[in-house]
């Protein structure tokens, strides 16, 4: 309806496609949420023309008297949010936030213990494929193969071994709680450095529903798009003692001019997330997860890996459903629902392929949907992943998305 969509058309239709492909999947990728409408009018406002190389009250260019105010109030509120010392929200992602930390405490070739890809950590963890293990040596930990649970024993181990110089804890796809004062205490033995990447589970740290790695870590890395439901970016805590080689590490170190109008979309989502409402909403991201986690470890031929969920997300073993993950991805596709495959422990399939899929309740629990919804969803995915060739199955599942999408419309305010 307006006049730049009618001149460019092939955009803005695929723009508005997408639009509706959102409306009508039931979004359950771990790592995505849904953000509100002050969130995305930040994004889109005029802070987007401003170069702004620097920190609020010592840049580079003019003209930067409004833009410093808005990323005073980002760095006030994420310091707020999490009680940290020191906040940079300059990141333009989180993996060039977990760049910047690497660049301040080590040099290159120095070396960095991490979870390994396969057991649930990050590519910016170590892995050879990222700059993560390409400009450092990297070594990795994993889970104990019986509990599927991280073994700080097993960890001391190994970093007894490699003797680092920082170690990594953080996941993507870990459902249970992490012992941040294991990690110090395993960190303190082997006089390594300890960082903490949040980033899958800032919005419950920030709500008090997971321990909070803020003053236990170094350093603390984080997305700002996941369970925060804010922009797509990154953000780094810390103490104040770090905070000039933190600084110095983003800008100039790794990145250009900062993102304003993203930052006003972070203090948009921060100012959210210190709200009461935020709390509530955490604790049903919780709700809905353990209510999934309940359907499917009674589901035949799938189960919850660690045996269930303390958090917004879960990774489902289907290897007796004969399915790999991606074909398990590409069924669900097909039916308005989305999630990743994912790689199991002990995992034998490449990563192309894998054993599971994970599974995050952060983006349905957005639209509304509640515990009785998250049931139905998952009872859906067990129906389907059991009769993959059946097509009556396939038009059930699909209708019932379809009335979980239209009850729940997205309307975000
Ligand atoms: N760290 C963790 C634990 C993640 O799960 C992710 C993304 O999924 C990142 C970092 C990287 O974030 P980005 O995609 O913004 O670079």
């Amino acid at each position: 309806d307006y006049d730049y969509k009618k001149k460019d058309p092939a955009l803005w239709s695929a723009i508005a496609d997408e639009g509706a492909r959102q409306q009508h999947t039931i979004e359950l990728i771990a790592s995505e949420n849904i953000v509100s409408n002050a969130v995305r009018a930040a994004q889109g406002s005029v802070l987007t023309n401003k170069y702004a190389e620097g920190y609020p009250g010592k840049r580079y260019y003019g003209g930067t008297q409004y833009v410093d105010v808005v990323e005073t109030l980002a760095i006030d509120r994420a310091k707020q949010l999490f009680g940290a010392e020191y906040a940079n929200v300059q990141p333009h992602s989180g993996s060039q936030a977990n760049q910047a930390a690497y660049a301040a405490f080590l040099k290159p070739g120095d070396t960095i213990l991490g979870m390994d890809l396969s057991a649930g950590g990050h590519l910016t963890h170590g892995s050879k494929v990222n700059f993560s293990g390409k400009m450092y040596h990297s070594a990795s930990y994993g889970l104990n193969p019986e509990t599927e649970l991280l073994d700080y024993a097993a960890i001391l181990t190994v970093a007894k071994e490699v003797q680092p110089q920082m170690i990594v804890a953080g996941a993507s796809a870990y459902s249970q709680v992490i012992d941040w004062q294991a990690f110090r205490a395993i960190a303190d033995e082997v006089g390594a450095y300890l960082m903490v990447d949040m980033a899958h589970i800032a919005g419950l740290v920030a709500t008090g529903l997971h321990p909070s790695p803020v003053g236990i870590a170094d350093v603390v890395t984080t997305t700002t798009h996941k369970t925060l439901r804010g922009p797509r970016g990154g953000m780094i805590l810390s103490q104040e003692k770090y905070a000039k080689k933190l600084n110095s590490a983003v800008f100039p170190g790794t990145q250009g001019g900062p993102l304003e109008q993203v930052i006003a979309g972070k203090a948009a989502a921060f100012f959210e997330d210190l709200q009461p409402q935020f709390v509530e909403y955490q604790e049903q991201i919780l709700e809905n997860a353990r209510a999934m986690a309940d359907v499917f470890n009674n589901g035949q031929n799938v189960r919850v890996v660690s045996g269930g969920t303390a958090n917004h997300l879960m990774t489902l073993d289907i290897t007796d459903t004969g399915l790999t993950g991606k074909q398990a991805q590409d069924l669900l596709d097909d039916v308005f629902i989305t999630v990743n495959k994912e790689a199991i422990p002990n995992e034998t399939r490449s990563p192309f392929q894998t054993s599971g899929i994970r599974i995050g309740t952060p983006a349905v629990t957005t639209r509304g949907f509640l515990a009785a919804d998250c049931q139905l969803v998952a009872k859906l995915i067990v129906d389907l992943l059991n009769a993959p060739e059946d097509e009556l199955v396939k038009e059930r599942v699909a209708r019932s998305v379809r009335e979980l999408t239209d009850q729940h419309p997205i309307d975000v305010d």
